[in-house]
């Protein structure tokens, strides 16, 4: 375990387990430098608890340096509550998860993931304080979405010069939340969508509500058109997947796309532009931070808008320096985190 601990950068980890509401959690706290740790709480199936530890560490690092490069005052964090397999009580279990948040006093703050839901929010929030996503404050998911147009946006643009999304053909991996917010949107941009997903209630919905093309979860890498959006769950850019994808840009909302960062290089090299994952799918934590700070919808809706901008950076840069997006962007992500760890700028903090 510490071996996986060190291979992921993670602080602490925190194991939960509560016989009498069926509790089996993780708490993975990756880092605390640049603030409170913030990130989402994910309540799936797992075949074993070495999955559900591993899903938690890896998500936390990409939090971290998700909260550092949208200039949040947060580190990062994740939990993950194993699905039980015997009948359970759903609000006793997000109480009972609630005060295992509480013990550690403010150092990780939760939200609203795959398999969780605002009501949790609500149930979790009647044991801690250190909780978003309730239903005052809302679902990130639309936010997401957002920000997932604004790099589709400026992936567009950087690649065919074009300041719309009118036309461009894009396949959807996922219809959940993000997913089917981010189908929405493009519906109304003009956009030609390919959409699958495992669950064919959703595909029909998608079908009904959209002029869209449904394929088999199989086929969505091979579909033929310009942006392929992964809006699923994690690693579905991997050594089987990326000789297939016909996709030029590569932009969804999934968390931890890439198996790992021979992928990145591998779809670098097929000259496939692929937005950082942890950038283009921060809309959600940038508005559960600065909801959770009281601000309001102007600056929210400012920063999220920001994430275009951050991305064309980092195009400009890898046009000029041959490197990948992801890899410069997991670069400035570690440069502001160990420069706010380094005792010169601790230091400067405690002289002003
Ligand atoms: P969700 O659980 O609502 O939706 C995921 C969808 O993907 C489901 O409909 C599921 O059936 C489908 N799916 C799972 N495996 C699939 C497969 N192999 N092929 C096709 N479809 C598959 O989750 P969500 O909230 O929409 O989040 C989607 C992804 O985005 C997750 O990886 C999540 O961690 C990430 N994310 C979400 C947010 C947010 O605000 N909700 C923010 C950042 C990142």
């Amino acid at each position: 375990m510490f071996t996986q601990m060190e291979y992921a950068g993670t602080s602490d980890l925190h194991l939960y387990h509560d016989k009498a509401s069926s509790l089996k959690a993780v708490i993975a706290i990756h880092s605390t430098t640049l603030g409170p740790a913030i990130g989402g709480c994910r309540f799936l199936p797992y075949s074993n608890s070495k999955d559900a530890i591993k899903d938690a560490l890896q998500l936390a690092k990409g939090m971290s340096y998700k909260a550092a490069l949208a200039g949040l005052p947060h580190g990062g964090g994740k939990s993950v509550i194993m699905l039980p397999d015997n009948a359970f009580d759903r609000q006793v279990l997000m109480r009972s998860f609630g005060q295992c948040i509480e013990q550690l006093q403010g150092r990780y703050i939760t939200a609203m993931d795959s398999g969780t839901l605002t009501s949790d929010m609500d149930e979790i929030a009647k044991s801690t304080r250190w909780v978003t996503c309730t239903s005052t404050s809302g679902d990130p998911s639309p936010y997401t979405a957002l920000g997932v147009i604004e790099g589709m946006k400026s992936a567009v643009k950087h690649l065919f010069g074009k300041n719309n999304l009118e036309g461009i053909r894009i396949s959807i991996q996922g219809l959940g939340h993000v997913g089917m917010a981010v189908a929405s949107h493009l519906s109304l941009e003009g956009a030609h969508l390919t959409v699958t997903d495992i669950n064919n209630d959703l595909i029909k919905a998608a079908l009904e509500e959209f002029n869209a093309k449904a394929v088999s979860p199989d086929d969505i890498y091979a579909a033929d058109v310009d942006i392929f959006c992964p809006c699923g769950l994690g690693e579905v850019l991997n050594e089987k997947t990326i000789g297939s994808i016909k996709a030029q840009i590569i932009a969804g909302s999934a968390n931890n796309q890439l198996l790992s960062p021979k992928d990145g290089y591998a779809l670098h090299q097929r000259d496939i532009l692929y937005l950082p994952d942890y950038v283009v799918n921060s809309g959600g934590l940038i508005f559960v931070a600065l909801t959770h700070a009281s601000e309001d919808q102007q600056t929210i809706h400012h920063q999220v808008a920001n994430i275009g901008k951050t991305l064309t950076n980092f195009f400009s840069t890898s046009q000029s320096s041959s490197i990948p997006p992801f890899a410069l962007a997991n670069q400035k992500a570690e440069a502001i985190l160990n420069n706010a760890a380094s005792p010169t700028h601790s230091d400067t903090r405690a002289n002003l």
